[in-house]
């Protein structure tokens, strides 16, 4: 998605999940959508010129509430949102709003609520107060509770791999690891890369597909000829089916380096 706009006359949920690997690509489009939540135009929302959008971008806008984990006392951000976070969306949205004809809560770090705190907020999307509206911002959605996600407009910014940050550098490091095809450096990196989640792994694989296409167009690349390229290109197609089909992730990142040594040594 490019820049999240709705249409006169589009309806906008009272729920939406953001979801996007990046923050800050996240928080921009959480702020677009609080944005279009209260904006009064009759055309495009966000308008970005009538007072709410312009106090929602000043980030001064009463009726845009965020929550998130927040900081313990030695200044780290904490492991969850507890239940008594959203007790208190519960109680302030019973409250009118202030200036708006709704009040937005951005829940940033969404999958970080835990479990008593989703059932509470699940209570909320199931009975919505009438001027309450929900950002839920998370990288990976898929750690809510399927009944909190099946509330909510899903929405997945930076889908395409090659917008996505992390899904870019990890696949530096891939194809580094798999150019040098040396034993070593590749269980260095599976070791390194071991922890991912299968979409960010599937992220990886699809940037990293898309490296080797700029580099077999001419673009420098980490000492990779045409033939290697369209080698690891084919094992990397291979991978994102299998991670498509729910293959675990490590079994994926050993296929990567078998074959990347294999190809080095034949
Ligand atoms: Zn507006």
């Amino acid at each position: 998605m490019d820049k999240l706009v709705f249409r006169r006359g589009e309806r906008i949920s009272h729920a939406y999940i953001v979801a996007s690997m990046s923050e800050e690509a996240r928080r921009g489009a959480a702020l677009r959508l609080s944005a279009a939540m209260l904006c009064l135009s009759g055309q495009d929302r966000p308008c970005g010129e009538c007072r709410h959008c312009r106090k929602v971008f000043a980030g001064i806008h009463p009726d845009l509430i965020y929550i998130s984990p927040g900081l313990d006392d030695k200044g780290r951000k904490r492991r969850e949102i507890l239940v008594d976070q959203v007790r208190f969306i519960s109680a302030d949205a019973q409250v009118m709003p202030n200036e708006a004809g709704v009040k937005v809560y951005v829940i940033q770090d969404a999958e970080l609520m835990n479990a008593a705190a989703q059932n509470a907020l699940l209570k909320l999307l199931e009975e919505p107060p009438a001027s309450a509206a929900f950002v839920l911002c998370a990288a990976n959605p898929a750690l809510l509770l399927p009944t909190v996600r099946s509330r909510c407009v899903l929405l997945r910014i930076n889908e395409d791999a090659q917008d996505d940050e992390q899904a870019v550098r990890d696949a530096e490091e891939l194809l580094e690891a798999a150019a040098s095809g040396s034993r070593v450096e590749l269980l260095r990196w599976s070791a390194a890369a071991e922890g991912m989640d299968t979409r960010r792994a599937a992220a990886m694989v699809n940037a990293a597909r898309a490296r080797l296409a700029d580099i077999l167009r001419g673009e420098a690349g980490p000492g990779l000829d045409a033939a290697a390229c369209v080698q690891l290109d084919a094992l990397f197609q291979r991978c994102s089916a299998m991670l498509k089909l729910n293959t675990g992730v490590r079994h994926v990142l050993g296929l990567i380096a078998v074959s990347a040594e294999m190809r080095k040594s034949n």
